[in-house]
């Protein structure tokens, strides 16, 4: 019973270029199996490109994704943090008024000064 040679996978990982060499030259089924391996090798590095123009779109998506989010961010707590009829509202629930913080007022409701 002729059986398959089984040691193209351990000799292709644990073993140096040379022995590998070796065993296809003398093995028939090792040879048919490395020619496959050959073959899939080819289609990769074909293909490789196009996957890595792929990342590339991605990565420069995700960049613009995040400036985005910064720009917007920081417009956002920016226009809170400088208007404070907004940010009294948020805490407070409404504006505050000079008498709300406890300066001297007029029955206008305008500071008073003596
Ligand atoms: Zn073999």
């Amino acid at each position: 019973m002729n059986k398959k040679c089984t040691k193209y996978e351990g000799l292709f990982i644990f073993a140096d270029e040379a022995t590998l060499e070796q065993h296809i030259k003398e093995c028939p089924d090792c040879r048919a199996e490395h020619e496959k391996m050959q073959k899939v090798s080819a289609l990769l590095q074909e293909v490789k490109p196009v996957y890595m123009q792929k990342y590339a779109r991605m990565a420069q998506l995700k960049i613009a994704c995040a400036v985005c989010a910064m720009l917007l961010s920081g417009t956002v707590l920016g226009l809170i943090n400088f208007n404070t009829d907004i940010s009294d509202t948020i805490r407070y629930g409404t504006t505050l008024s000079a008498e709300d913080l406890g300066l001297p007022v007029d029955s206008y409701g305008l500071i008073l000064v003596e």
